[in-house]
Protein backbone atom coordinates (compact mmCIF):
# COMPACT_ATOMS: atom_id res chain seq x y z
CA UNK A 1 0.00 0.00 0.00
CA UNK A 2 1.57 3.37 -1.06
CA UNK A 3 2.50 5.74 1.46
CA UNK A 4 1.73 3.28 4.72
CA UNK A 5 4.42 3.08 6.97
CA UNK A 6 2.89 1.33 10.02
CA UNK A 7 1.52 4.63 11.58
CA UNK A 8 -1.95 4.50 12.91
CA UNK A 9 -3.72 7.81 14.01
CA UNK A 10 -7.74 7.87 15.19
CA UNK A 11 -9.63 10.38 12.93
CA UNK A 12 -12.34 12.35 14.95
CA UNK A 13 -13.83 12.41 11.09
CA UNK A 14 -14.62 8.66 11.11
CA UNK A 15 -14.44 7.87 14.73
CA UNK A 16 -11.77 5.22 14.35
CA UNK A 17 -8.17 4.70 14.24
CA UNK A 18 -7.14 4.18 10.68
CA UNK A 19 -3.84 3.70 8.90
CA UNK A 20 -2.00 6.38 8.09
CA UNK A 21 -1.98 6.87 4.16
CA UNK A 22 -0.92 10.85 3.05
CA UNK A 23 -2.01 11.94 0.18
CA UNK A 24 1.81 12.33 -1.22
CA UNK A 25 4.34 10.85 0.38
CA UNK A 26 7.05 12.80 -1.12
CA UNK A 27 4.99 15.86 0.69
CA UNK A 28 3.33 14.84 4.03
CA UNK A 29 1.01 17.75 5.53
CA UNK A 30 -0.01 19.01 8.80
CA UNK A 31 -1.89 22.10 9.96
CA UNK A 32 -2.21 22.73 13.65
CA UNK A 33 -4.43 25.79 15.06
CA UNK A 34 -2.00 27.88 17.34
CA UNK A 35 -2.31 30.62 19.55
CA UNK A 36 -3.76 33.84 19.63
CA UNK A 37 -1.32 36.10 21.05
CA UNK A 38 -2.86 38.16 24.09
CA UNK A 39 -1.12 36.35 27.09
CA UNK A 40 1.29 34.05 28.50
CA UNK A 41 0.48 30.62 26.83
CA UNK A 42 -1.07 28.38 29.74
CA UNK A 43 0.04 24.55 30.45
CA UNK A 44 -3.00 23.80 28.38
CA UNK A 45 -2.15 25.47 25.79
CA UNK A 46 1.63 23.33 25.92
CA UNK A 47 -0.41 19.79 25.40
CA UNK A 48 -1.30 20.41 21.46
CA UNK A 49 2.18 21.92 20.87
CA UNK A 50 3.91 19.01 22.45
CA UNK A 51 1.80 16.37 20.92
CA UNK A 52 1.96 17.34 17.50
CA UNK A 53 5.65 18.34 17.97
CA UNK A 54 6.16 14.38 18.59
CA UNK A 55 3.77 13.50 15.50
CA UNK A 56 5.93 16.05 13.71
CA UNK A 57 9.39 13.99 14.48
CA UNK A 58 7.75 10.94 14.05
CA UNK A 59 6.34 11.80 10.40
CA UNK A 60 9.72 13.33 9.50
CA UNK A 61 11.40 10.04 10.28
CA UNK A 62 8.78 7.55 8.59
CA UNK A 63 8.76 9.79 5.54
CA UNK A 64 11.84 11.76 5.69
CA UNK A 65 12.56 15.47 6.99
CA UNK A 66 12.21 17.67 3.38
CA UNK A 67 8.96 15.61 2.81
CA UNK A 68 7.07 16.99 6.27
CA UNK A 69 5.76 20.22 6.47
CA UNK A 70 4.15 21.17 9.18
CA UNK A 71 2.31 24.80 9.39
CA UNK A 72 1.47 26.32 12.96
CA UNK A 73 -0.29 29.83 12.64
CA UNK A 74 -0.52 31.98 14.85
CA UNK A 75 -3.93 34.22 15.39
CA UNK A 76 -2.68 38.12 15.87
CA UNK A 77 -6.07 39.61 15.12
CA UNK A 78 -8.77 39.20 17.24
CA UNK A 79 -10.95 40.85 19.61
CA UNK A 80 -9.39 39.56 22.41
CA UNK A 81 -6.01 41.27 21.43
CA UNK A 82 -7.61 44.40 20.75
CA UNK A 83 -9.16 44.07 24.12
CA UNK A 84 -6.03 43.31 26.05
CA UNK A 85 -4.47 45.93 24.11
CA UNK A 86 -6.61 49.02 25.10
CA UNK A 87 -6.46 47.47 28.26
CA UNK A 88 -2.29 47.75 28.56
CA UNK A 89 -1.97 51.04 26.74
CA UNK A 90 -0.15 49.89 24.59
CA UNK A 91 -0.23 49.36 20.89
CA UNK A 92 -1.75 45.75 19.08
CA UNK A 93 1.34 45.16 17.27
CA UNK A 94 3.46 45.67 20.36
CA UNK A 95 1.48 42.78 22.34
CA UNK A 96 0.81 40.89 19.67
CA UNK A 97 4.78 40.50 19.04
CA UNK A 98 5.90 40.24 22.41
CA UNK A 99 3.56 37.41 23.17
CA UNK A 100 4.65 35.84 20.07
CA UNK A 101 7.77 36.31 21.38
CA UNK A 102 7.43 34.66 24.63
CA UNK A 103 5.52 31.74 23.25
CA UNK A 104 8.32 31.23 21.23
CA UNK A 105 10.54 30.55 24.56
CA UNK A 106 8.15 28.48 26.30
CA UNK A 107 7.85 26.13 23.57
CA UNK A 108 11.64 25.86 22.69
CA UNK A 109 11.99 25.43 26.35
CA UNK A 110 9.59 22.83 25.96
CA UNK A 111 11.85 20.89 23.20
CA UNK A 112 9.56 21.75 20.76
CA UNK A 113 11.09 21.65 16.77
CA UNK A 114 10.04 25.10 15.20
CA UNK A 115 7.50 24.36 12.35
CA UNK A 116 7.90 24.30 8.94
CA UNK A 117 6.35 27.47 8.37
CA UNK A 118 4.28 29.91 11.13
CA UNK A 119 1.75 31.91 9.47
CA UNK A 120 0.53 34.60 10.89
CA UNK A 121 -3.60 36.19 10.29
CA UNK A 122 -2.55 39.91 9.48
CA UNK A 123 -0.24 38.66 6.41
CA UNK A 124 -2.72 36.72 4.73
CA UNK A 125 -5.90 39.39 4.46
CA UNK A 126 -5.65 38.97 0.24
CA UNK A 127 -6.27 35.45 0.40
CA UNK A 128 -9.15 35.76 3.13
CA UNK A 129 -10.96 38.38 0.80
CA UNK A 130 -10.38 35.68 -2.21
CA UNK A 131 -12.12 32.65 -0.24
CA UNK A 132 -15.13 35.18 0.94
CA UNK A 133 -15.19 36.16 -3.29
CA UNK A 134 -15.43 32.36 -4.12
CA UNK A 135 -17.71 31.74 -1.49
CA UNK A 136 -20.42 34.51 -2.10
CA UNK A 137 -20.19 33.44 -5.77
CA UNK A 138 -20.95 30.17 -4.94
CA UNK A 139 -23.72 30.89 -3.06
CA UNK A 140 -22.27 29.76 0.31
CA UNK A 141 -22.12 33.26 1.80
CA UNK A 142 -23.58 36.41 1.78
CA UNK A 143 -22.60 40.20 2.39
CA UNK A 144 -25.22 41.94 4.66
CA UNK A 145 -24.26 45.68 7.36
CA UNK A 146 -21.03 45.50 6.90
CA UNK A 147 -20.49 41.72 7.63
CA UNK A 148 -19.93 38.49 5.00
CA UNK A 149 -21.57 35.42 6.46
CA UNK A 150 -20.96 32.04 5.73
CA UNK A 151 -24.68 30.51 4.95
CA UNK A 152 -24.61 26.79 6.69
CA UNK A 153 -27.58 25.76 5.25
CA UNK A 154 -26.01 25.87 1.67
CA UNK A 155 -23.74 23.01 3.02
CA UNK A 156 -25.71 19.78 2.80
CA UNK A 157 -23.55 18.00 5.86
CA UNK A 158 -22.22 21.05 7.49
CA UNK A 159 -22.12 19.16 11.06
CA UNK A 160 -20.33 15.91 10.14
CA UNK A 161 -17.27 16.43 11.84
CA UNK A 162 -18.46 16.90 15.40
CA UNK A 163 -21.67 15.11 14.29
CA UNK A 164 -24.29 17.79 15.27
CA UNK A 165 -27.47 18.23 13.58
CA UNK A 166 -28.18 21.68 11.89
CA UNK A 167 -31.92 21.35 14.53
CA UNK A 168 -29.60 20.58 17.33
CA UNK A 169 -27.49 24.08 16.57
CA UNK A 170 -29.98 26.21 15.59
CA UNK A 171 -31.44 25.22 19.32
CA UNK A 172 -28.39 26.32 20.64
CA UNK A 173 -27.53 29.19 18.70
CA UNK A 174 -31.26 30.82 19.38
CA UNK A 175 -29.93 33.09 22.39
CA UNK A 176 -29.31 36.89 20.46
CA UNK A 177 -29.04 36.25 17.07
CA UNK A 178 -27.89 38.96 14.91
CA UNK A 179 -30.44 40.52 12.32
CA UNK A 180 -28.18 40.02 9.86
CA UNK A 181 -28.24 36.64 9.76
CA UNK A 182 -30.28 34.60 7.41
CA UNK A 183 -30.07 31.58 9.69
CA UNK A 184 -29.16 31.52 13.46
CA UNK A 185 -26.15 29.05 12.50
CA UNK A 186 -24.52 30.97 10.10
CA UNK A 187 -21.02 32.14 11.24
CA UNK A 188 -19.09 35.38 10.48
CA UNK A 189 -16.39 35.61 7.92
CA UNK A 190 -15.82 39.15 7.91
CA UNK A 191 -16.96 42.20 10.18
CA UNK A 192 -16.61 45.58 9.68
CA UNK A 193 -14.31 47.48 11.71
CA UNK A 194 -14.60 51.13 13.81
CA UNK A 195 -12.36 53.60 15.63
CA UNK A 196 -9.17 52.03 17.28
CA UNK A 197 -10.47 48.49 15.93
CA UNK A 198 -7.37 47.09 13.28
CA UNK A 199 -9.29 46.61 10.07
CA UNK A 200 -8.38 46.43 5.77
CA UNK A 201 -10.34 47.74 3.22
CA UNK A 202 -12.52 44.51 1.70
CA UNK A 203 -15.62 44.96 -0.75
CA UNK A 204 -17.35 45.17 1.78
CA UNK A 205 -16.12 48.02 3.58
CA UNK A 206 -13.49 48.48 6.20
CA UNK A 207 -13.37 45.24 8.23
CA UNK A 208 -11.17 42.21 10.34
CA UNK A 209 -11.68 38.46 9.32
CA UNK A 210 -13.37 35.97 11.86
CA UNK A 211 -10.67 33.37 13.69
CA UNK A 212 -12.29 30.51 11.32
CA UNK A 213 -11.56 32.09 7.88
CA UNK A 214 -7.87 32.46 9.12
CA UNK A 215 -6.82 29.06 9.42
CA UNK A 216 -8.79 28.05 5.81
CA UNK A 217 -6.93 30.74 3.97
CA UNK A 218 -3.76 29.94 5.57
CA UNK A 219 -3.53 26.36 5.66
CA UNK A 220 -4.28 26.69 1.76
CA UNK A 221 -1.84 29.35 0.92
CA UNK A 222 0.70 26.57 2.88
CA UNK A 223 -0.59 23.55 2.52
CA UNK A 224 -3.19 23.10 -0.20
CA UNK A 225 -6.67 22.56 -1.19
CA UNK A 226 -6.74 19.54 0.47
CA UNK A 227 -3.98 17.87 2.86
CA UNK A 228 -3.26 15.61 5.19
CA UNK A 229 -3.70 15.68 8.98
CA UNK A 230 -5.44 18.67 10.58
CA UNK A 231 -4.64 19.07 14.96
CA UNK A 232 -5.44 21.04 17.68
CA UNK A 233 -7.37 20.63 21.42
CA UNK A 234 -10.62 19.06 21.39
CA UNK A 235 -12.31 22.37 22.31
CA UNK A 236 -11.55 23.49 18.33
CA UNK A 237 -14.12 20.63 17.33
CA UNK A 238 -17.18 23.03 17.19
CA UNK A 239 -17.36 25.16 16.21
CA UNK A 240 -14.15 26.33 14.82
CA UNK A 241 -12.85 23.05 12.96
CA UNK A 242 -16.82 22.73 11.86
CA UNK A 243 -16.44 26.06 10.32
CA UNK A 244 -12.91 25.77 8.84
CA UNK A 245 -14.54 22.30 6.98
CA UNK A 246 -17.18 24.10 5.68
CA UNK A 247 -15.23 27.69 4.71
CA UNK A 248 -12.92 25.34 3.15
CA UNK A 249 -14.67 22.55 1.15
CA UNK A 250 -16.84 25.37 0.06
CA UNK A 251 -14.66 27.16 -1.37
CA UNK A 252 -12.72 24.49 -3.34
CA UNK A 253 -15.25 22.60 -4.15
CA UNK A 254 -13.52 19.39 -2.28
CA UNK A 255 -15.36 16.55 -0.20
CA UNK A 256 -12.26 16.83 2.60
CA UNK A 257 -10.21 19.80 3.67
CA UNK A 258 -7.55 17.78 5.58
CA UNK A 259 -8.38 13.49 5.65
CA UNK A 260 -6.80 12.80 9.29
CA UNK A 261 -8.59 15.30 12.03
CA UNK A 262 -6.85 14.71 15.04
CA UNK A 263 -7.96 16.12 18.74
CA UNK A 264 -5.97 16.31 22.16
CA UNK A 265 -8.01 15.52 25.25
CA UNK A 266 -8.26 18.56 27.65
CA UNK A 267 -6.06 19.75 30.89
CA UNK A 268 -7.27 19.61 34.00
CA UNK A 269 -5.12 21.26 37.19
CA UNK A 270 -5.42 18.92 40.12
CA UNK A 271 -8.31 17.95 39.17
CA UNK A 272 -10.16 21.09 38.45
CA UNK A 273 -11.11 23.29 35.13
CA UNK A 274 -8.34 25.78 34.92
CA UNK A 275 -9.60 29.20 35.56
CA UNK A 276 -8.53 32.50 36.31
CA UNK A 277 -11.10 32.75 38.93
CA UNK A 278 -10.46 29.65 40.74
CA UNK A 279 -6.58 30.78 41.23
CA UNK A 280 -5.22 27.57 39.29
CA UNK A 281 -4.32 29.26 35.91
CA UNK A 282 -0.77 28.36 35.47
CA UNK A 283 0.94 29.80 32.40
CA UNK A 284 4.40 27.67 30.96
CA UNK A 285 6.47 30.57 31.75
CA UNK A 286 5.53 30.66 35.60
CA UNK A 287 5.83 26.97 35.49
CA UNK A 288 9.69 27.06 34.11
CA UNK A 289 11.06 29.99 35.82
CA UNK A 290 8.69 30.73 39.57
CA UNK A 291 8.09 28.34 42.51
CA UNK A 292 4.25 28.69 42.22
CA UNK A 293 3.02 24.66 41.57
CA UNK A 294 4.57 22.54 43.97
CA UNK A 295 6.94 24.91 45.43
CA UNK A 296 9.54 24.20 41.91
CA UNK A 297 10.87 25.91 38.93
CA UNK A 298 10.28 22.67 36.83
CA UNK A 299 12.74 22.03 33.90
CA UNK A 300 11.21 22.14 30.45
CA UNK A 301 12.22 18.43 29.63
CA UNK A 302 10.21 17.55 32.60
CA UNK A 303 7.31 19.41 31.38
CA UNK A 304 7.34 17.79 28.25
CA UNK A 305 7.91 14.09 29.36
CA UNK A 306 5.15 14.81 32.35
CA UNK A 307 2.57 15.95 29.30
CA UNK A 308 3.85 12.75 27.45
CA UNK A 309 2.61 10.15 30.18
CA UNK A 310 -1.07 10.60 29.31
CA UNK A 311 -1.92 9.68 26.07
CA UNK A 312 -3.05 12.92 24.01
CA UNK A 313 -7.04 11.59 23.85
CA UNK A 314 -7.32 11.35 27.32
CA UNK A 315 -7.97 13.97 29.85
CA UNK A 316 -4.75 14.94 31.70
CA UNK A 317 -4.79 15.85 35.18
CA UNK A 318 -1.71 18.46 35.71
CA UNK A 319 -0.62 17.68 39.31
CA UNK A 320 2.83 17.74 41.48
CA UNK A 321 3.25 14.46 41.71
CA UNK A 322 3.03 13.87 38.02
CA UNK A 323 5.59 16.39 37.77
CA UNK A 324 7.67 14.83 40.84
CA UNK A 325 7.38 11.54 38.69
CA UNK A 326 8.62 12.58 35.42
CA UNK A 327 11.36 14.18 37.09
CA UNK A 328 12.63 10.63 39.20
CA UNK A 329 12.53 8.59 35.49
CA UNK A 330 14.44 11.59 33.97
CA UNK A 331 17.27 11.53 37.05
CA UNK A 332 17.27 8.00 36.30
CA UNK A 333 17.79 8.14 32.73
CA UNK A 334 20.52 10.39 33.29
CA UNK A 335 22.59 8.07 35.09
CA UNK A 336 21.82 5.13 32.99
CA UNK A 337 21.60 6.64 29.44
CA UNK A 338 24.53 6.92 27.36
CA UNK A 339 25.40 10.56 27.45
CA UNK A 340 27.44 10.20 24.42
CA UNK A 341 24.74 8.58 22.22
CA UNK A 342 24.36 10.84 19.08
CA UNK A 343 22.17 8.68 17.16
CA UNK A 344 18.03 9.67 17.51
CA UNK A 345 16.95 6.48 15.51
CA UNK A 346 14.44 4.83 17.42
CA UNK A 347 14.25 1.41 18.30
CA UNK A 348 11.53 -1.02 16.83
CA UNK A 349 9.49 -1.02 20.24
CA UNK A 350 9.27 2.26 20.86
CA UNK A 351 8.52 3.32 17.43
CA UNK A 352 5.69 0.99 17.17
CA UNK A 353 4.22 2.12 19.98
CA UNK A 354 4.32 5.67 19.12
CA UNK A 355 2.89 4.31 15.84
CA UNK A 356 0.32 2.99 17.15
CA UNK A 357 -2.07 6.41 17.77
CA UNK A 358 0.95 8.03 19.62
CA UNK A 359 0.92 6.32 22.49
CA UNK A 360 3.50 7.92 24.69
CA UNK A 361 2.43 6.11 27.56
CA UNK A 362 3.53 2.59 25.86
CA UNK A 363 6.78 4.53 24.53
CA UNK A 364 7.42 5.63 28.22
CA UNK A 365 6.95 2.10 29.30
CA UNK A 366 9.98 1.04 27.12
CA UNK A 367 11.88 3.29 28.34
CA UNK A 368 11.41 2.24 31.74
CA UNK A 369 11.95 -1.50 30.58
CA UNK A 370 15.22 0.09 29.20
CA UNK A 371 16.22 1.69 32.00
CA UNK A 372 15.78 -1.42 33.98
CA UNK A 373 18.25 -3.51 31.44
CA UNK A 374 20.64 -0.68 31.41
CA UNK A 375 20.71 -0.62 34.95
CA UNK A 376 21.51 -4.33 34.88
CA UNK A 377 24.32 -3.49 32.51
CA UNK A 378 25.73 -1.02 34.93
CA UNK A 379 25.28 -3.27 37.69
CA UNK A 380 27.07 -6.48 35.87
CA UNK A 381 30.15 -3.90 34.52
CA UNK A 382 30.51 -2.59 37.83
CA UNK A 383 30.40 -5.47 39.43
CA UNK A 384 33.06 -7.08 37.51
CA UNK A 385 35.34 -4.00 37.22
CA UNK A 386 34.57 -3.46 41.24
CA UNK A 387 34.49 -0.28 40.79
CA UNK A 388 33.85 2.40 43.49
CA UNK A 389 30.80 4.83 42.37
CA UNK A 390 29.22 1.75 40.07
CA UNK A 391 27.05 3.99 38.69
CA UNK A 392 29.62 6.15 37.00
CA UNK A 393 29.23 4.83 32.99
CA UNK A 394 32.76 5.36 32.40
CA UNK A 395 33.04 2.27 30.14
CA UNK A 396 31.90 0.95 26.65
CA UNK A 397 28.07 2.17 26.97
CA UNK A 398 25.97 -1.01 26.32
CA UNK A 399 23.20 -1.75 24.23
CA UNK A 400 20.07 -0.98 26.36
CA UNK A 401 22.13 2.41 27.63
CA UNK A 402 22.21 3.18 23.89
CA UNK A 403 18.44 2.72 23.30
CA UNK A 404 17.31 4.38 26.15
CA UNK A 405 19.86 7.41 24.95
CA UNK A 406 18.27 7.30 21.29
CA UNK A 407 14.54 7.02 22.42
CA UNK A 408 14.96 9.82 24.73
CA UNK A 409 16.47 12.14 22.03
CA UNK A 410 14.40 11.27 19.53
CA UNK A 411 11.19 12.23 21.54
CA UNK A 412 13.60 15.40 22.25
CA UNK A 413 13.27 15.26 25.88
CA UNK A 414 17.47 16.86 26.46
CA UNK A 415 19.14 14.98 29.21
CA UNK A 416 22.19 17.19 28.79
CA UNK A 417 20.13 19.85 29.86
CA UNK A 418 18.99 17.77 33.36
CA UNK A 419 20.55 18.13 36.10
CA UNK A 420 20.14 14.76 38.18
CA UNK A 421 20.24 16.31 41.61
CA UNK A 422 17.96 19.26 40.73
CA UNK A 423 14.37 17.72 42.60
CA UNK A 424 16.78 16.91 45.63
CA UNK A 425 18.67 19.92 45.99
CA UNK A 426 14.61 21.24 45.97
CA UNK A 427 13.92 19.67 48.04
CA UNK A 428 16.77 19.63 50.59
CA UNK A 429 15.84 22.62 53.08
CA UNK A 430 12.36 20.84 53.11
CA UNK A 431 13.19 17.37 53.32
CA UNK A 432 16.61 16.70 55.67
CA UNK A 433 16.66 13.86 57.46
CA UNK A 434 18.98 13.01 60.64
CA UNK A 435 22.08 11.61 60.13
CA UNK A 436 21.25 8.16 61.91
CA UNK A 437 18.50 7.52 59.97
CA UNK A 438 20.47 7.87 57.14
CA UNK A 439 23.23 5.62 58.37
CA UNK A 440 20.57 2.93 58.87
CA UNK A 441 19.33 3.18 55.31
CA UNK A 442 22.78 3.51 53.88
CA UNK A 443 23.17 0.19 55.52
CA UNK A 444 20.16 -1.87 54.89
CA UNK A 445 20.87 -0.54 50.86
CA UNK A 446 24.30 -2.40 51.32
CA UNK A 447 22.80 -5.20 52.33
CA UNK A 448 20.46 -5.08 50.09
CA UNK A 449 23.11 -4.39 47.29
CA UNK A 450 25.16 -7.90 48.59
CA UNK A 451 21.90 -9.83 48.21
CA UNK A 452 21.74 -8.44 44.54
CA UNK A 453 17.97 -6.79 45.14
CA UNK A 454 19.51 -4.04 42.87
CA UNK A 455 15.88 -2.88 42.74
CA UNK A 456 15.11 -2.55 46.77
CA UNK A 457 18.96 -0.80 46.44
CA UNK A 458 18.29 1.68 44.13
CA UNK A 459 14.88 2.45 46.00
CA UNK A 460 16.64 3.35 48.96
CA UNK A 461 19.11 5.26 46.96
CA UNK A 462 16.25 7.41 45.65
CA UNK A 463 14.90 7.78 48.93
CA UNK A 464 17.85 8.87 50.69
CA UNK A 465 18.58 11.48 47.25
CA UNK A 466 14.64 12.76 47.64
CA UNK A 467 15.51 14.00 51.24
CA UNK A 468 19.07 15.53 49.98
CA UNK A 469 21.23 13.28 51.25
CA UNK A 470 23.59 11.40 47.84
CA UNK A 471 24.99 8.17 48.26
CA UNK A 472 28.13 6.95 46.82
CA UNK A 473 29.58 3.53 47.66
CA UNK A 474 33.68 3.42 47.84
CA UNK A 475 35.77 0.53 48.11
CA UNK A 476 38.50 0.02 51.25
CA UNK A 477 41.82 0.00 49.66
CA UNK A 478 43.18 -2.29 52.33
CA UNK A 479 40.24 -4.51 52.66
CA UNK A 480 38.32 -4.46 49.57
CA UNK A 481 35.04 -4.02 51.06
CA UNK A 482 32.61 -1.50 49.84
CA UNK A 483 31.00 0.74 51.94
CA UNK A 484 29.07 4.14 51.57
CA UNK A 485 29.98 7.35 52.31
CA UNK A 486 26.81 10.31 51.91
CA UNK A 487 26.70 14.12 51.54
CA UNK A 488 23.88 16.04 52.69
CA UNK A 489 23.36 18.76 50.88
CA UNK A 490 22.48 22.09 52.71
P1 LIG B 1 -6.41 29.09 22.25
O1 LIG B 1 -5.28 30.07 22.31
O2 LIG B 1 -7.35 29.15 23.41
O3 LIG B 1 -7.12 29.12 20.93
O4 LIG B 1 -5.78 27.64 22.36
C1 LIG B 1 -4.69 27.20 21.61
C2 LIG B 1 -4.65 25.69 21.62
O5 LIG B 1 -4.59 25.18 22.97
C3 LIG B 1 -5.87 25.04 21.01
O6 LIG B 1 -5.47 23.91 20.26
C4 LIG B 1 -6.70 24.63 22.20
O7 LIG B 1 -7.54 23.55 21.92
C5 LIG B 1 -5.63 24.22 23.19
N1 LIG B 1 -6.07 24.27 24.58
C6 LIG B 1 -6.56 25.36 25.24
N2 LIG B 1 -6.86 25.05 26.52
C7 LIG B 1 -6.55 23.76 26.70
C8 LIG B 1 -6.61 22.84 27.82
N3 LIG B 1 -7.02 23.22 29.03
N4 LIG B 1 -6.21 21.57 27.61
C9 LIG B 1 -5.75 21.16 26.42
N5 LIG B 1 -5.65 21.96 25.33
C10 LIG B 1 -6.04 23.24 25.46
ZN1 LIG C 1 -7.71 26.94 13.35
Amino acid sequence: MSGFKGLQLYNTLTKTKEDFIPEDETNVRMYVCGPTVYDFAHIGNARPVIVFDVLFRLLRHLYGEEHVAYARNITDVDDKINKRAAEEGISIRELTETTARQFHEDVAALGCLEPTVEPRATEHIPEMIAMMKVLIEKGHAYAAEGHVLFHTPSMPDYGKLARRSLDEMKAGARVEVAPYKKDPTDFVLWKPSTGDEPGWESPWGHGRPGWHLECSAMSEKHLGKTFDIHGGGIDLVFPHHENEVAQSRCAHGTDVMARYWMHNGFLMVEGEKMSKSLGNFITIHDLLTTETFGDYAWPGQVIRYAMLMTHYRQPIDWTVSKLEEASTDLNHFKTFADPDEEDDTPTPEFLAALCGDLNTPAAIAELRTLLAAARGEAHSVAEKAARPGGYTLDFDAPSASKSLARNLRFLGVKLEKHDVNWVQKQARARRQIDESSIKRLADARLEARKQKNWAEADRIRDELAGKGSLLKDVKDPETGELRTEWEVAR
